[in-house]
C-alpha cells in the first residue's frame, strides 16, 4: 500500500477534486492524505485572529464568505441531490462549530479546533465524491489515530497501533481518505503538526504502515536540477538521497522540509514528488540509496552576509572558535557556512537583525570585515571525498566568477561557494553548462 498526499492547490476547486479522485481511483487501494482546500487554512487563521481581537462581526463575515465558497464547490462537485445534501450537512456542521466560538472566550485551544476544520471538510468532500462515483471509500479520522506525546513529538507507537486497527476494521474498503496536518496532543485535545504539516502526516502514516512508497503530489514536476527562474532548460532530478534533499531544503528548493521526511528516512520508505498536472511523469524519488559519483542539482540562496574575523591570536590557539560562535549564539543567529584558515575564519548568516551587535562583540577578538548581498551557491550530489574530480569540475565552471568562500567536507553531499549577488545568474548558468550539459 502507498500513501498519496495532495496539497491544498491539488484539491483547491471542484474540478481539482474530481481530477484527484480520478487519479487515485486508477491507482488502487492506497491511503490518500489531504490538505485543506487552498486558502482555507489562511482564512481560518484570519477568523481566529478576529476572535482573539473580540471582533465577532469580522469573524462572522469571514466565516460566511468561506461557507459560500464551500457551498458553491459542493454544487459543482456532486451531481446527485442525495450527495449534495450529505455534503451540505457535513460542511454546515463544521461552519456552525466554527460559529460556536464567537460566543465565548477564545484561546489557543479554540483556535486549534477552528484550524482543524479545513482538513475535515476537504476529506469529507473527497470521501463523499468517491462514494457518489460508486467507490467504497473509507474515511480514516486523523483525530482517532494521529497523536503527539508530552514533548509534542509524534507518538509513533500509538499512531501505528491505532491506524493498524482502523485499517483492519475497514479492510474491505477500496480506498482510504484521511486528513493531513491535524492530530491530538498528549491530553487528547485537538492540535496540529504546524503549518504545512500535511507532508509530515504523510511521512508518519507511511512509516506507521510500512508503506511501499510515500507520494507527495503537488503542481510542479519534482525537484529541478537548477533554478528555472534563472537557468533555461533545467530538468527534474530523477532521484535524490535523503541527505541530498536535506541539503537542498535550506535553499528553499521546492522540496520537503527535512523534519517532515525524517520518519520516512528512518524507516527507509521512499518518498516520491509527483505532479498532479502531469501524473505520468516520473517526478523525483527521494530514498536512502544514492546513485554514486553524480552531481544532482545546484541551488542558490540570496541575502547572505559574510563575516570575516582575522586574528593573530587564532594561530595555534584553542578556544578561539568557541568564543566566536558564542557571540552568534548569544544573539540567536544561526551560522550557515564556514571557512577557516590558521589566522581567520569566515562565516555566513542569513539573518541580519543583530549584525551590528555581533560585529561589535567580534571586534574584541580580531579584525572584522562584513560583506553584504552575497549568495550561497550549493552543488549537491554524491561527493564522497575519495571520488576524484568533482571539486575541480565545480571550480572550473566558476573560473570567471569571483568566489568569496568555499566550503566542502561538512557532508559527503555538498560543496558550497559564496559569490556576490551580481554574479549569481552567471554562476548558476556556468555550473549548469559544466555539470549537466553534454554529460
Ligand atoms: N492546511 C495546512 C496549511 O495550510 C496544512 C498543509 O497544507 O500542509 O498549513
Ligand atoms: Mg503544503
Amino acid at each position: 500500500m502507498k500513501v498519496m498526499k495532495f496539497g491544498g492547490t491539488s484539491v483547491g476547486s471542484a474540478q481539482r477534486i474530481k481530477d484527484v479522485a480520478k487519479l487515485v481511483t486508477e491507482r488502487g487501494k492506497n491511503i490518500i492524505v489531504l490538505s485543506a482546500m487552498s486558502g482555507t487554512t489562511n482564512t481560518l487563521v484570519e477568523i481566529s485572529d478576529y476572535l482573539y481581537k473580540k471582533n465577532t462581526d469580522g469573524a462572522k463575515e469571514t466565516v460566511n464568505g468561506l461557507e459560500q465558497k464551500y457551498n458553491r464547490t459542493i454544487d459543482e462537485l456532486f451531481s446527485t441531490q442525495e450527495y449534495k445534501d450529505k455534503a451540505m450537512k457535513e460542511v454546515k456542521a463544521c461552519f456552525n462549530y466554527i460559529r460556536s466560538f464567537t460566543k465565548d472566550i477564545f484561546t489557543l485551544f479554540e483556535e486549534k479546533e477552528i484550524l482543524a476544520q479545513g482538513e475535515l471538510m476537504s476529506t469529507a468532500l473527497m470521501n463523499l465524491y468517491l462514494q457518489e462515483q460508486g467507490i467504497n471509500s473509507e474515511l480514516l479520522p486523523a483525530l482517532d489515530y494521529m497523536r503527539t506525546d508530552k514533548n509534542a513529538e509524534p507518538d509513533t507507537q500509538y499512531i501505528k497501533q491505532k491506524l493498524t486497527a482502523l485499517l483492519e476494521k475497514h479492510k474491505d474498503a477500496d480506498i482510504y481518505i484521511t486528513q493531513g496536518y491535524i492530530c491530538r496532543n498528549a491530553y487528547g485535545e485537538v492540535d496540529n503538526l504546524q503549518r504545512g504539516g500535511s507532508d509530515y502526516s504523510a511521512s508518519l502514516i507511511g512509516s506507521a504502515i510500512n508503506a511501499e512508497e510515500i507520494e507527495i503530489w503537488t503542481d510542479i514536476d519534482g525537484m529541478h536540477n537548477n533554478d528555472p527562474r534563472f537557468v533555461e532548460g533545467t530538468e527534474p532530478v530523477s532521484e535524490l538521497h535523503f541527505e541530498e534533499a536535506a541539503e537542498l531544503a535550506y535553499f528553499g528548493a521546492k522540496i520537503l522540509h527535512p523534519t517532515c521526511v525524517l520518519p520516512a528516512k528512518l524507516n527507509n520508505i521512499p518518498v516520491r514528488l509527483l505532479n498532479t498536472m502531469q501524473p505520468d511523469a516520473k517526478g523525483t524519488l527521494i530514498h536512502n540509496a544514492s546513485s554514486t559519483r553524480t552531481i544532482k542539482a545546484v541551488a542558490a540562496k540570496d541575502n547572505i552576509t559574510a563575516i570575516k574575523i582575522k586574528s593573530g591570536r587564532m594561530l595555534l590557539a584553542y578556544g578561539f572558535l568557541r568564543k566566536v560562535f558564542e557571540i552568534f549564539e548569544s544573539y540567536q543567529t544561526p551560522i550557515d557556512m564556514i571557512a577557516t584558515s590558521e589566522v581567520g575564519v569566515s562565516v555566513t548568516i542569513d539573518n541580519e537583525r543583530n549584525l551590528q551587535n555581533i560585529v561589535d562583540d567580534l571586534k574584541k577578538f580580531g579584525t572584522v570585515t562584513v560583506d553584504n548581498d552575497m549568495v550561497i551557491i550549493c552543488v549537491v550530489g554524491d561527493l564522497e571525498w575519495q571520488n576524484c574530480g568533482f571539486e575541480a569540475k565545480v571550480m572550473e565552471a566558476l573560473k570567471d566568477v569571483p568566489v568569496r568562500m568555499i566550503s566542502y567536507g561538512g557532508s559527503n553531499y555538498n560543496i558550497s561557494v559564496l559569490v556576490q549577488k551580481e554574479d549569481k545568474v552567471k554562476a548558476l548558468n556556468a555550473l549548469s553548462d559544466h555539470l549537466f550539459k553534454n554529460k
